[in-house]
C-alpha cells in the first residue's frame, strides 16, 4: 500500500470492531482513549476483552447519554457496518477479514484489517505519543508487509527523542501568553517530570524559587528570562502579590511563563493562589504535577508513608504552628504517618506539645534534612527525645520530620536504605553527649 498518513478525529463517531479477541481489546481501548463510540461484533470475548468491556461499561459518551460501548454477541453480518467512520477487524480468522475488508470497501469506510493476511484499506499508527504534545502527535505507519516489530522500534526511538525533546515539536506561531505552573520535585534535575522539563525549555521567562531543582539554568534556552523570586541570605523573598504581578504581566505580553518550585505546587507551595491570580486576570494558567518532598524526603531515608501493618494513614502538616486537635488526633494512632514540612524550628515545641497531650514519647520520629541533595542526611530519634536530638544536631531547614511507626529505623531492609540515602542515626540523647 501506499500510505496517505491522516490524523482522524473520531470523537463520537461510531466504530465498529469485529471480532472479540486481544488484538480487538487493545485497539478498542485506544479508540475509546480517543473518544470514540464503540460497537464490537463477536460471538465470544476474550478475558481481556471482558475485562475492557467492564470498564467501559461504566462510561458514556460526551453528551452523556448514548452507551460509548456496545457489544453484539454474534457473528458478522454485513449490517453490523451500517453507519461507520471506521471499521476493524481482528477476528482470528482470515477469510472472515477479507470478507469485512471487502464490505467495507463497496460500502466506502475505511478499514483497518488486523489479521493475518491484511486486506484493509487503512493501518493504525504506532502512535509516540498517547495524546498530543505541545499539540502535534506522532506515530509511525508501515506501508510494505507488516512487520510491527519494526514500526514499534520506530514509534520507541521517536517517543525517546519527544521526552528528551530531542524534537523540536514547540508551536513555532507565538502563542498567547500562558503561565505554567510547575512542580520541579526535591531538586535533582531527573526527579523532575518530563512534562516539566518540556515547559521549561520552551518557556520564555521561568520564575523560581530557592527550594526546587537547582542548575536548570544549564539547559534552558540562553534567551530565557530568569527570575529568582525566593529566599536568599540577607535578601527577603519577594512578596506574593508581587510574584502573582510579575506572572499575569509577562503572560499579558504574550509570553510563556514557567512558575518553577519544588516539590509539588500544591503542597504548601501557594499555587493555589497563584491560579486564582491568573484566572483573575483573565491569563491561562495550567498546572503540572512534581514529586512532592512530603514523599520524597522521607523515601530517600529508607521510610515509606504507608506499609502494610504499620501504618495505613497520613496526615500531612504544617509545621510553623503548634500541632492542632486533628494532628494530636493523627500523632496519638499507630497507624498514621505524620509528615511535617517546615518544622524544624518548632520541633522542640512541637514534640513537647505531643507529649503534654498524652502521645507516647516512644513514638518514633525521622527527620529528613536536604533529601536528595548530595549533602542529605537524616536523624532518628524518638517523641521523647528528638527535641534534644535535633537541638544538638543542628538540624535545619528544609527538612521533612515523619513521626509515626514507619519511621523505625530498620523497618526497611537496611542495605536498601543504604542504596537511597547516608543515615546518621542518632538513637538516643546520651549518645549525642557523648
Ligand atoms: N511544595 C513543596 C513544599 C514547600 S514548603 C513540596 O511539595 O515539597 C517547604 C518545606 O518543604 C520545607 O520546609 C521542608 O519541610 C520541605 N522540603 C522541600 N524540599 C525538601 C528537601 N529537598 N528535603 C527536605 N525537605 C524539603
Amino acid at each position: 500500500m501506499t500510505a496517505l498518513m491522516t490524523g482522524l478525529d473520531v470523537r463520537d463517531r461510531l466504530v465498529v470492531l469485529v471480532g472479540g479477541g486481544d488484538v480487538t481489546a487493545r485497539r478498542a481501548a485506544r479508540l475509546r482513549d480517543a473518544g470514540a463510540v464503540l460497537r464490537i461484533v463477536a460471538p465470544r470475548l476474550s478475558d481481556t476483552m471482558v475485562g475492557l468491556l467492564d470498564r467501559l461499561a461504566e462510561e458514556t459518551d460526551s453528551s452523556g447519554r448514548v452507551p460509548a460501548v456496545t457489544w453484539i454477541p454474534r457473528r458478522y453480518r454485513e449490517s453490523d457496518l451500517d453507519g461507520a467512520w471506521l471499521i476493524h477487524t481482528a477476528t482470528g480468522v482470515d477469510v472472515v477479514d477479507a470478507e469485512v475488508a471487502a464490505a467495507a470497501d463497496r460500502l466506502r469506510i475505511w478499514c483497518v484489517d488486523a489479521g493475518h493476511a491484511p486486506d484493509g484499506s487503512a493501518r493504525l499508527a504506532a502512535q509516540a505519543t498517547e495524546d498530543s504534545v505541545d499539540g502535534v502527535t506522532l506515530g509511525v505507519v508501515s506501508t510494505g508487509t507488516p512487520d510491527p516489530r519494526r514500526v514499534v522500534k520506530v514509534r520507541d526511538r521517536l517517543q525517546e527523542m519527544l521526552d528528551t525533546s530531542a524534537l523540536p515539536t514547540a508551536p513555532v506561531r507565538p502563542p498567547a501568553g500562558r503561565v505554567v505552573l510547575l512542580g520541579g520535585g526535591p531538586g535533582p534535575r531527573d526527579l523532575m517530570t518530563v512534562r516539566a522539563r518540556r515547559v521549561l525549555q520552551s518557556a520564555d521567562v521561568i520564575v523560581h524559587d530557592r527550594l526546587g531543582p537547582t542548575g536548570f539554568p544549564g539547559w534552558v534556552s540562553d534567551r530565557v528570562e530568569i527570575i529568582d523570586v525566593g529566599k536568599a541570605p540577607g535578601r527577603h523573598p519577594v512578596p506574593q502579590e508581587e510574584i502573582n504581578r510579575i506572572l499575569v504581566d509577562r503572560a499579558q505580553r504574550g509570553l510563556t511563563v514557567a512558575r518553577l518550585k519544588g516539590g509539588d505546587c500544591f503542597v504548601f507551595g501557594r499555587g493555589g493562589e497563584e491560579v486564582l491570580a491568573c484566572r483573575a486576570a483573565g491569563v491561562p494558567v495550567e498546572v503540572v504535577p512534581g514529586v512532592s518532598s512530603v514523599i520524597a524526603a522521607p523515601q530517600s531515608a529508607g521510610v515509606p508513608l504507608t506499609h502494610r501493618g504499620t501504618a495505613d494513614t497520613v496526615h500531612i502538616v504544617n509545621g510553623h504552628r503548634l500541632p492542632g486537635p486533628a494532628t494530636l488526633e493523627a500523632l496519638h494512632d499507630d497507624a498514621t504517618t505524620v509528615v511535617v514540612l517546615m518544622g524544624t524550628s518548632m520541633l522542640p515545641s512541637f514534640a513537647a506539645a505531643a507529649l503534654d497531650a498524652g502521645v507516647t514519647p516512644e513514638r518514633p520520629v525521622a527527620v529528613v534534612e536536604r533529601a536528595h541533595r548530595a549533602d542529605q542526611r537524616c536523624v532518628r530519634g524518638t517523641l521523647g527525645t528528638i527535641g534534644e536530638v535535633a537541638e544538638a544536631e543542628r538540624v535545619r531547614n528544609p527538612a521533612v520530620i515523619v513521626i509515626g511507626e514507619n519511621a523505625r529505623e530498620g523497618l526497611l531492609d537496611a542495605a536498601l536504605v543504604e542504596q537511597f540515602a547516608t543515615v546518621t542515626t542518632v538513637a538516643t540523647v546520651e549518645e549525642v553527649a557523648v
